[in-house]
């Protein structure tokens, strides 16, 4: 037997094969399949704090996060009562509701430059209204992109997306027909010759350039210095917009996501910014938010249409306002902290068994590259792609059997969260030489 499973995943299996029969590949978002690694995936039955425990009772340090929103932990008390004393009021008005303002005014309060915002219900939505909105704000059709970026799953922004594009090493995604991927222009992160020869060249037809803030989906590769600048300066040359997507960033590498890192940037703001995940605290809220010249072209005030019934739902408002305003200055020293004891201690062991890797960084967002080679800087898509695939499954399932629910993934951030103690420290740490060792065993 092959399987990688060491722990009992009975009721696990059970449970994939009666998803299998009625969603494709047992699951609701690629990754979660584990088809990278092999192996079952764990089927959660609950998660609190630091926690997760599956439906065989097995209990799991959870590295995950939600892949991003769970920022205080699972269940977090002040979270939970938000969110149960806003169902008892109702679950979904379709009319404005005061948590819509309140999160609103939380957002544009935390980043500078974001004058509006229009609450939507996933990261996806988020991006593909804003590209609408650059393109019907500047009149132009085409759209820049990075490889190895990733910005949902939007026919336009698929092409050499990171995530689970770059997972499954796929190139695009059948079905976006070739007059949607017409009009996207893909270059390679942080080369700054490449930008500039692109709008050299198409910059009268460019909409906007969208970005990952500091990209996390083909593992994190933050902007070399200077990069974000670049990407200033060349969009406001050629009259394109500069959308900085914020989905996974916002609100998790500082209080003011990673604009809050790097700007304010010398040549002006970015025009759009997209945002996720931890403004939802685990429920679906996202939001598109800017200038507001650009803002006020969309209905009903201007001509670019966007709506959603579940948009500013209020109990998914108020869980991510509740989230957001226990993101105090403290928990993002903990998150810091928490991740800098855990990638070290990673980083030791792999060193301590002869593993070359590389350790990057976003905030507290981190990834371990698996390398074939000598350890060298990850810059773009290419470089992510030079990994030892087979070396991260071993650590990957070794982590898993020992308690620690890693991502299932070779090009992804790991996320922590302010639950995460001592003791959920404690048995990452306990579990990283056995891991060590089957990667280099592998
Ligand atoms: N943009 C970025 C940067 C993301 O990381 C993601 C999701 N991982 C998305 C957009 C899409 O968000 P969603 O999955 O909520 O549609």
């Amino acid at each position: 037997d092959s399987s990688p499973d060491t722990q009992p995943v009975a009721a696990s299996a059970a449970l994939m094969e009666r998803a299998l029969a009625v969603t494709p590949g047992g699951v609701n978002s690629p990754v979660r399949a584990f088809r990278a690694v092999g192996g079952t995936p764990r089927f959660i039955a609950s998660a609190a704090g630091p926690w997760l425990r599956d439906v065989d009772g097995n209990r799991y340090v959870d590295l995950v996060g939600s892949w991003g929103p769970m920022i205080l932990g699972h269940t977090h008390p002040d979270v939970l009562a938000a969110v149960q004393g806003a169902a008892a009021h109702g679950f979904s008005f379709g009319t404005p509701s005061a948590n819509e303002v309140a999160l609103a005014e939380e957002i544009v309060a935390r980043v500078e430059p974001v004058e509006q915002v229009r609450l939507v219900s996933s990261g996806t939505e988020a991006t593909m209204s804003a590209v609408r909105l650059a393109r019907g704000f500047t009149g132009r059709s085409a759209v820049v992109k990075f490889a190895g970026c990733y910005h949902g799953h939007v026919d336009a922004l698929l092409a050499h997306a990171g995530s689970g594009i770059a997972t499954f090493g796929l190139p695009d995604s059948a079905g976006v027909p070739a007059s949607a991927a017409a009009e996207t222009i893909v270059l390679p992160y942080n080369d700054v010759e490449a930008l500039e020869a692109a709008f050299a060249e198409h910059g009268e037809r460019i909409a906007c350039l969208i970005t990952e803030a500091s990209p996390g989906n083909m593992g994190v590769v933050p902007p070399a210095p200077g990069f974000t600048d670049a990407l200033r300066r060349v969009t406001r040359e050629h009259g394109a917009l500069l959308i900085s997507d914020e989905v996974m960033t916002g609100f998790r590498c500082s209080a003011s996501g990673w604009y809050g890192l790097e700007g304010p940037y010398e040549g002006g703001a970015p025009d759009l910014f997209t945002f996720g995940k931890v403004m939802g605290g685990g429920f679906p809220a996202a939001a598109f938010g800017g200038r507001a010249d650009i803002l006020a072209h969309l209905a009903p005030l201007g001509p670019v249409y966007q709506a959603g019934t579940l948009s500013g739902n209020p109990v998914a408002t108020a869980a991510g306002l509740a989230t957001l305003r226990g993101c105090t200055p403290e928990v993002y020293e903990r998150l810091e902290r928490t991740a800098r004891t855990i990638a070290d201690a990673a980083s030791a062991a792999l060193t301590e068994h002869d593993v070359p890797h590389t350790v990057q960084w976003a905030g507290s967002m981190f990834s371990i590259f698996f390398q074939p080679g000598p350890p060298k800087p990850v810059r773009d898509y290419d470089d992510a792609r030079e990994q030892d695939l087979p070396a991260f499954a071993a650590f990957f399932h070794a982590m898993l059997a020992a308690g620690v629910h890693l991502p299932p993934s070779a090009f992804e951030s790991w996320f922590v969260s302010a639950a995460h103690d001592e003791e959920a420290i404690e048995a990452v740490l306990a579990a990283l030489p056995g891991a060590a060792r089957a990667a280099s065993d592998s």
